[in-house]
């Protein structure tokens, strides 16, 4: 199998080549490098009726036999880390150590979901009667996943509704359709023809796909805005909905910290993947005793990474994703320095038509300043003053977003405190960026509807039949 070229829809276990093609670029040059099938309104209805066509007897099938195949699939991904990590390097900027770790993660989770349990759970027990209640598949799943993790958050829904008896038809972003596009090639010959369908496509792609009445359920990743078209959509025929959208997440940094050991990994929950993270610390809030030394800490460490293209060895940080997020993300930097704002520039980025953004922190700008009230997405992070926890937490939770956040202190005890007040649905303390297959994640306020992941992520796949059962004696005494 050819990762680099023959880019093909998956319907039913077998290839299908499309009329228009979408073209995929290298944001570490700007330039375009693939073609993608772009495919049709036909070709989704295909897609849902081979994934109709294989329901039955994927639900039918013995969960062990459902676990083998996942494990199949999650070791023919590590099989081919290699090629997947140099397809995802070219199609999403991440250097290639770093893209690699995404490729074998997304192994290792599905394979630990695939040990996951969902049993028949008693709920009332009486001399006269049992009620049980069962988890059962909802049918066609439709999982819709973004460009900044596109492999890794793919299996966070690919685990669990495979698992739970579902089948799927799965929609990568434009900007990095190539990864998923070869993972269902891999899985052809490893899945059921039909239980894995992959669709890539343009802008319109998505709507036609959230709108098909054939799907039980749609699994979305993305924006806040998107996520609330999806939703729309959702509610013409009452789908089952799972949401994970947007965050513009704080960390707080309280006076005891000690500086030379925090600063790196601080630095790394905002910049890593040059800060495309849903769960990035978006706001840094700072105590003023601190505020100076950890700025300038950052600022060193801002000046020392190298953001680069991710395919030549030493790169730490690649561009950003696309040019549209490039664009805003230049516009954003030159709003901030046309309000008298105060820049700290990292290290030099290559000119060369690619997408890098040089690292940039805003030094203490206002909370309403659009790089405080906007989720950046991109290496632009600003630095925030605070001197009162009350205030702080206040700050902090003035958002519509609540997807996490982190509290970095000592005294744990008062971490955990200003943890349980922050309105998000992870809260991190002395660390970040942590996700696992069977720890739930969830938004709260405008970050998302419902969890991934864990057993409750899990149940998410599946609709509760409650099955009230008489004791024999009863039954055979009427
Ligand atoms: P996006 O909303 O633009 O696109 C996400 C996906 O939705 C893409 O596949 C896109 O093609 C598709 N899409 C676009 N319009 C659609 C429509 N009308 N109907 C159906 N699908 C449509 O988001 P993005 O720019 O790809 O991703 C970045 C955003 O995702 C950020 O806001 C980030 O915080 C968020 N995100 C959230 C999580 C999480 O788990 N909460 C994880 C990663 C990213």
């Amino acid at each position: 199998m050819d990762f680099f070229s023959d880019y093909t829809l998956t319907i039913g276990g077998k290839a299908r080549a499309t009329e228009r093609s979408l073209a995929v670029s290298n944001p570490a040059t700007g330039q375009p490098f693939a073609a993608a099938p772009a495919a049709s309104a036909h070709d989704v209805d295909d897609a849902v009726a081979a994934a109709q066509a294989a329901f039955p007897a994927w639900k039918a099938m013995p969960v062990e036999q459902r676990r083998n195949c996942i494990n199949a699939a999650a070791n023919a991904i590590k099989a081919h880390a290699d090629e997947l990590a140099r397809l995802f390097t070219l199609e999403q900027g991440r250097p290639l150590e770093a893209a690699h770790q995404e490729i074998l993660f997304g192994s290792f989770w599905l394979k630990s979901v695939a040990r996951m349990e969902l049993p028949v759970e008693v709920v009332d027990e009486t001399p006269t009667r049992r009620v049980e209640v069962h988890h059962e598949p909802l049918g066609v799943v439709c999982a819709i996943v973004p460009w900044n993790f596109p492999f890794l958050l793919a299996t966070w829904k690919i685990g669990p509704a495979l698992l739970a008896g579902n089948t799927m038809v799965m929609k990568p972003s434009p900007f990095t359709p190539l990864v998923a596009l070869k993972v269902a090639e891999l899985w052809r010959e490893i899945l059921p023809p039909g239980v894995f369908n992959v669709l890539s496509g343009g802008d319109e792609l998505g709507p036609i796909m959230t709108a098909h009445p054939g799907f039980a359920k749609i699994s979305f990743t993305g924006s806040t805005a998107t996520g609330k078209r999806v939703m729309e959509s959702a509610a013409r025929d009452l789908k089952s909905l799972t949401l994970e959208l947007g965050g513009n997440d704080v960390a707080i940094i309280m006076p005891d910290v000690d500086i030379d050991q925090v600063a790196s990994e601080i630095f790394h929950g905002a910049f890593y993947n040059s800060a495309q993270v849903c769960v990035a610390t978006k706001r840094l809030y700072i105590h003023d005793d601190i505020y100076d030394a950890l700025r300038d800490r950052l600022h060193a460490l801002a000046q020392e990474a190298k953001v680069d293209d991710g395919m030549k060895p030493g790169t730490q940080y690649g561009p950003v994703q696309n040019e549209p997020l490039y664009r805003r993300l230049l516009s954003l930097i030159e709003e901030a320095r046309a309000e008298g704002l105060t820049l700290l520039t990292g290290r030099e980025t290559p000119q060369n038509g690619g997408y890098f953004v040089p690292f940039t922190l805003v030094d203490n700008p206002p909370e309403h300043a659009r790089v405080v009230a906007e989720e950046a997405f991109g290496p632009v992070l600003p630095l925030l003053r605070f001197t009162d926890v009350d205030d702080v937490i206040r700050r902090a939770n003035d958002s519509n977003y609540g997807l996490a956040g982190a509290v970095w202190s000592k005294d744990v005890d008062n971490a955990l405190a200003i943890a349980k007040r922050l309105e998000t649905g992870t809260v991190w303390i002395n660390q970040n960026l942590q996700n696992l297959p069977h720890i739930p994640f969830a938004g709260q306020k405008e970050s998302g509807l419902g969890v991934e992941n864990g057993v409750e992520g899990l149940k998410s796949f599946t609709q509760i039949k409650t099955i009230f059962i008489p004791k024999v004696q009863e039954a055979a005494s009427r």
